[in-house]
């Protein structure tokens, strides 16, 4: 690292002009005296994104009803029209991909499909570092099937309240666990777990596995096709700036599309069917049969023109400068921030990290207030950690530059004891 980077603002304008992605900041509504570094939690809007919701908005406008026969159905099938967009992002099937609902309804959709305990296998393995909703989505499904969460949940335990090793995940999977969930990328301290060793080892023992993208995709390319999960799950509002509430995205592995959807909804019928509005649901041979009602038009529509800019990109060159760019900070980190109470949360290795840097400190959430008076969008996490996530797409290396200024300028003179240390509901 002490070679490839320096301390100064002449180092960062360098970067910046050097970056292969530097054009596509202009295609974001990015505001110059802000320094927006919560594209983890919400991505920033593109001149894309407002561009079809404006279009689907005069079609409705324009053509009512009629609106789903429009374009030959472009969009009837629009949760798979605008799924398929997604697929080289994680290396999937476009067939293999719907778009509905949240996080939170896909992995009920999905625990109901896969979660069929018996006596011998009826636990769900979890790790104790994941998103609350998951974990709520899992217990209501071990509920449902008539189990305690003391009989049937088992947890996985952190050594440092930081990471989750991939020994203690394998070591979890005894001949019991029926289903494994997991993230791909620990939300507080951006760990990114070895998938493919992981999928492999539940294989190995018979068990089913799903992975929670929220924090990678659109961050981080995956191979679906190598990994070769049974399900996963993510949403769209974070790195894929498909917009606040946009909808989720659910994949189902095609070795599985002859099973039966969990929760049931008239768009999952084939095609040919659905408008003889029969009782008897006759399943869509792919991940359509996922689907259940109406799709969310409105919030699938920002997603598409989004989309464009992640082809044009390309994965793995976001990934690229996302890993030089995170380095980058932490380089930055190292040289000003530790000596006033800051530590790195997130693992180093390229191959361990995700999209943010995870920066610790005691004051972590004073600090964050402070940011925000200071023209910096973080975003905070209980209890002491301060998520700055440089996007790859939008943020530059100068605004790096300033956010470590900033940061070391609120510890060193303690801007931060101005605050209230009482929490307000979202920050
Ligand atoms: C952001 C996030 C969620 C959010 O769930 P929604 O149902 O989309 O609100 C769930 N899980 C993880 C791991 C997340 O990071």
């Amino acid at each position: 690292m002490e070679n490839k980077f320096q301390e100064n603002l002449e180092f960062a304008k360098t970067l910046d002009q050097r970056d292969p992605l530097k054009d596509f900041r202009s295609r974001f509504h990015v505001k110059e005296e802000e320094i927006y570094m919560d594209g983890n939690s919400l991505g920033l809007s593109s001149h894309d994104a407002q561009a079809s919701i404006k279009r689907v908005a005069k079609d409705w406008e324009n053509e009512g009803i009629k609106i789903w026969g429009m374009e030959k159905g472009r969009y009837f099938n629009y949760p798979k029209l605008v799924g398929e967009k997604l697929a080289h992002l994680i290396g999937a099937e476009a067939k293999e991909i719907i778009l509905n609902g949240s996080i939170t309804t896909n992995l009920h959709q999905a625990l109901a499909t896969f979660y069929k305990p018996d006596q011998d296998r009826y636990k769900i393995l979890v790790d104790e570092l994941n998103f609350p909703t998951d974990i709520y989505a899992v217990k209501s499904l071990i509920n449902l099937k008539g189990y305690t969460e003391d009989e049937a949940l088992v947890t996985v335990t952190s050594k440092d309240g930081r990471e989750i090793l991939e020994e203690d995940i394998i070591e979890a999977m005894k001949d019991d666990v029926a289903l494994i969930l997991l993230p791909s990328v620990l939300y507080r301290s951006a760990q990114l777990i070895n998938m493919e060793q992981i999928t492999e080892e539940a294989h190995k023992r018979g068990i089913i596995i799903g992975w929670d993208l929220a924090h990678s995709i659109g961050a981080i390319p995956h191979n679906f096709k190598k990994i070769d999960p049974d399900f996963a799950v993510w949403c769209t509002y974070k790195y894929l700036n498909g917009g606040p509430g946009s909808v989720g995205g659910l994949y189902i592995n095609r070795k599985h599309f002859t099973r039966e959807a969990g929760l049931k909804g008239w768009f999952g019928n084939r095609d040919d069917r659905q408008f003889r509005l029969e009782h008897c649901f006759e399943q869509a041979e792919d991940a359509g049969g996922w689907l259940q009602g109406s799709p969310h038009m409105l919030s699938i529509a920002p997603l598409e023109g989004s989309l464009k800019i992640f082809e044009e990109a390309g994965i793995q060159r976001i990934r690229e400068k996302s890993l030089i760019i995170t380095e980058y900070l932490m380089f930055l980190a190292e040289k000003r921030l530790l000596k006033w109470g800051y530590k790195i949360g997130n693992p180093r290795e390229n191959h361990r990290r995700g999209g943010h840097v995870s920066l610790e400190h005691e004051e972590a959430y004073r600090i964050s207030l402070a940011l925000r008076d200071h023209g910096v969008v973080p975003d905070y996490r209980e209890p002491n950690v301060i998520r700055l996530a440089p996007v790859a797409l939008y943020n530059t290396y100068e605004e790096v530059f300033r956010l470590v200024e900033i940061l070391e300028k609120i510890a060193e003179e303690k801007i931060f004891q101005k605050y209230s240390l009482e929490r307000g509901t979202v920050l």
